[in-house]
């Protein structure tokens, strides 16, 4: 299983700031080390040059990947102002983010309405990453196994049995630790990973041991090496240090 190194660009970066990042972030890197691979989940605008920064003679390069961070679960339709897969893909996206915090408590997502965007994601063939987090309210309410439970189960509902488990990936972003500086200790993210492990393993057996499960919230480069060497922690989803290359870079090799 190779380690799953994910950008979240937010809503920051035109194309030109995009194209800088990515290719600052191409040249630091170089060749991508076997064992882990690169996604930038880009703003939709910023997708395409994004992808094309990853190019070499007109081709993708081996380990680095852009993804979007939203999708309506449609084809095509009246939805005014929203983006279906086939966008996405056309656009050079691979990958995409369905259920992040901010959609969540911003924009109202609920549990249901993500499930049916995972699915449709996954369908149409993007690889998919869905986000998953308690508040602090409700951790300190216990909330935290029940929470995180009811969020993959009813993100996954609708998926068919049949998916390539290293298309699909889990980001566990507790939301008191995104942008705030406080990173969950080692502690606590091992109890919530072993917890996602368990509830993918109940779900999908064999295949549930091969889902790649992300943590995010505060990931920076002095943090990020003792992060991914913890159980069950495959990889990070990252915000704000991923907008500069050198800090994104930085964790990347971590
Ligand atoms: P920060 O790394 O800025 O805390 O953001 C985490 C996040 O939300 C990634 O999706």
């Amino acid at each position: 299983m190779k380690y799953l190194m994910a950008a979240n660009w937010k809503m920051y970066k035109n194309r030109q700031e995009a194209q800088k990042t990515a290719s600052e972030l191409f040249a630091k890197i170089g060749t991508m080390p076997e064992d882990r691979e690169l996604v930038i989940f880009a703003p939709f605008t910023a997708i395409e040059t994004t992808a094309e920064s990853f190019k070499k003679n007109g081709q993708p390069v081996k380990g680095f990947s852009v993804g979007g961070q939203d999708l309506y679960p449609a084809s095509e339709g009246a939805y005014t102002g929203e983006i279906s897969p086939g966008m996405l893909i056309d656009a050079g996206a691979t990958w995409v983010l369905t259920g992040h915090s901010e959609r969540r408590a911003i924009i109202g997502e609920n549990n249901a309405f993500v499930g049916q965007k995972t699915a449709f994601a996954m369908n149409a063939g993007l690889k998919t990453c869905l986000c998953i987090g308690e508040t602090l309210a409700e951790r300190e309410a216990g909330k935290l196994n029940s929470i995180l439970e009811q969020q993959i189960k009813e993100g996954v509902k609708d998926l068919s049995e049949d998916f390539n488990p290293d298309d699909f990936a889990v980001a566990y972003e507790p939301v008191w630790a995104i942008g705030t500086g406080k990173v969950a200790g080692v502690e606590e993210i091992t109890e919530a990973h072993n917890l996602v492990r368990s509830v993918l393993i109940k779900l999908f057996k064999e295949k549930g041991k091969q889902i790649r499960i992300l943590y995010g919230g505060s990931v920076k480069p002095d943090n990020a090496t003792q992060i991914i060497k913890l159980d069950n922690v495959d990889g990070v989803l990252v915000g704000g240090a991923s907008l500069q290359s050198e800090s994104f870079a930085k964790i990347v090799l971590a």
